[in-house]
This record gives C-alpha cells, structure tokens and sequence, in this order.
C-alpha cells in the first residue's frame, strides 16, 4: 500500500505547489488523481518517484518511509516522456529492463509478451521517433512495465490515445492491479476515470478536496431528483424546491432534498411526465462541485 501524508512542496519565488496532500492505494487498487491543470498531480508523482524532494509530509510503502531500493521496484511514466528517439522499439524496452537489473534471458521474454500485449508487435524494429503518438505512448507504458513493478504511477497515460489504444491500455492497467499493483494514474478524462478507478483523488490548488470510491463522493452530493414534464401547466412548480429550466415544450425540474410524493403529484396534474426519477452526479459534476 502507498500512502502519501501531507505533502507540502513550495518552489522558487513562493510558489506554494503542494499544500497537504494525503491519499492512500491499497494493493490491487486503481486510484484515479484528478484535478485542473497546475493543480499539483504531476509534482505529487515526482515526489513520490523521488525525483523532487517534499518540503514537508511523508510518503509512506506499506507502512514504513519509502526508500531508493523500493522506488527501483516501481514502474513510472512521466508527464515528460522519456524515450530516445534514434532507438529501435525493441532495443528501447530491453534497455530500460536492463538498466532495472534484468538479465538477458528474462528481457528478452518480458519484452516479447508485452510488444505482443500492447500491439506494437510490427513496430519492434521501427524507431521510436517514426512511431505515432499512441504507439509511442505504448512503447513508454512498455518501459514503465518491463520489470514487473510493484505499483504503477502514470502521468496521463490516456492522452492522445486513440479508443482502441484507451481499451488496450485499460485493459492491461486491470490487469495489474488485478495482480495486486496499485495503479495511480493522472487524467483529465474523467469518464474513463469514473470507468476504471476503485478511487479517485480531486486536487485543487495543492489541497486534497476531495477522496474515496466514486460511490462515497456520489453519496457526499447527495440525491437529485429530476422530473421531466411535457406541455406543463405554467407555473406548475411554484413553491416546490429545486431549479426549473425548459428544453423546447418540455419543463425540467430538478429537485435536491424535498418530499418526492409531493412533487409527482404536482407534475402528474401539470402534464405529461415522461421522467421522474433519482439522478446520480457525475464525476464531472462533483469534480466541478469541489473545485468551485
Ligand atoms: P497539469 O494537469 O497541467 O499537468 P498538474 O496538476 O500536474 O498540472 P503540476 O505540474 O504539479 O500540476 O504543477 C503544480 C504547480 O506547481 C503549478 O502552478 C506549476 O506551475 C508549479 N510548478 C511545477 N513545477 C515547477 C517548477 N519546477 N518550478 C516552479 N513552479 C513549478
């Protein structure tokens, strides 16, 4: 399990970047980090990757101060990518096993299973810059899996990914987690995130605003109840709680807290409803919600 506790990180000229940042991922747990651009994700992973120091907080493997050796064991892809070009794809993915202290017979056959896993089988003696974006996407997460890491931190590994390459990614990101990785990856895709966390972590500004299953950050908004009526009798919904709005001849009403007996009474006397029923937020809605 990773758990990050407080993380403060302050850079030249004031710059509060980081201002307690806690979560933590269990084994076998997909986390989601979300949060607007410059709101600390990318300096949150670089710190747990070791490569910027926190001013304060701690980040914690499986209950003990994490160290150089164990950080090894972890598999990383970076917000700024970190291929060599004029490499072949094969050679890349060997090279990088190798440098994780793999020998050759066991490169050899991670590297196999996974050019053939991540579909990149046609393109291990292209190099890396003849490669698209998503190819070249590929070949990173290959990199970042090649020595069977212990948990897994992705810095929007979804974007550019055409939905094919999202599925294929998603797919063998299950899979590891499935093993008993923790998985955090960085996404604005918040669709996808909804799709494939266990949890999600909203950051604003540096602070944590929000954390847990999407079920508990749905559950902390609370119901809504929406009614849709068509060729409503005006003023049908004076004095009931909630927002009116029209879409053509239909009245929308949406309802937070409030009797719902009450309210279905007065939308069968207005019209014809041709919805009543308790809506979920979404995670676009609660994302936005949090970091209003
Ligand atoms: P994005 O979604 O755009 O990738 P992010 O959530 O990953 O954003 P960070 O890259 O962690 O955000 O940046 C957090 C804040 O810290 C931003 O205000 C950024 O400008 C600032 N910052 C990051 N790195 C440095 C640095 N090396 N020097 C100064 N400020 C920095």
């Amino acid at each position: 399990m990773l758990e990050i506790r407080g993380l403060r990180k302050i850079f030249g000229a004031g710059k509060v970047a980081l201002d307690g940042v806690s979560f933590a991922v269990p084994a076998g747990q997909m986390f989601g980090f979300v949060g607007a651009n410059g709101a600390g994700k990318t300096t949150t992973m670089r710190i747990v990757m070791g490569v910027l120091q926190a001013d304060e907080g701690d980040v914690l493997w499986n209950g003990r101060p994490l160290t150089f050796a164990e950080r090894r064991t972890f598999g990383y892809m970076p917000e700024e990518r970190g291929l060599y070009q004029k490499m072949r794809v094969g050679e890349q993915i060997d090279y990088f096993g190798r440098l994780h202290g793999l020998g050759a017979a066991s490169v050899g056959k991670a590297r196999d299973a996974l050019i053939g896993r991540l579909g990149l089988t046609e393109r291990v003696d292209d190099t890396v810059e003849s490669l698209s974006l998503g190819n070249q996407q590929r070949v990173q997460l290959a990199v970042a899996l090649i020595h069977d890491p212990e948990l897994l931190i992705l810095d929007e590994p979804f974007s550019g990914l055409d939905p094919i390459a999202v599925d294929v990614l998603a797919e063998v990101l299950h899979e590891r987690a499935r093993g008993g990785v923790p998985v955090i990856f960085s996404s604005h895709q918040l669709e996808l995130v909804e799709r494939l966390c266990d949890s999600v972590g909203i950051v604003s500004a540096g602070r944590m605003v929000a954390s847990g299953s999407v079920e508990e950050l749905r559950d902390a908004e609370g119901r809504r109840l929406r009614v849709v009526v068509r060729d409503p009798k005006p003023g049908w919904a004076d004095g009931l709680p909630g927002e009116l709005s029209k879409e053509g001849d239909r009245d929308v009403l949406t309802v937070v807290g409030g009797d719902d007996q009450a309210v279905l009474r007065r939308a069968v006397e207005a019209g014809h409803v041709e919805f009543f029923g308790v809506e979920r937020p979404t995670l676009v809605e609660i994302f936005r919600e949090a970091v209003a």
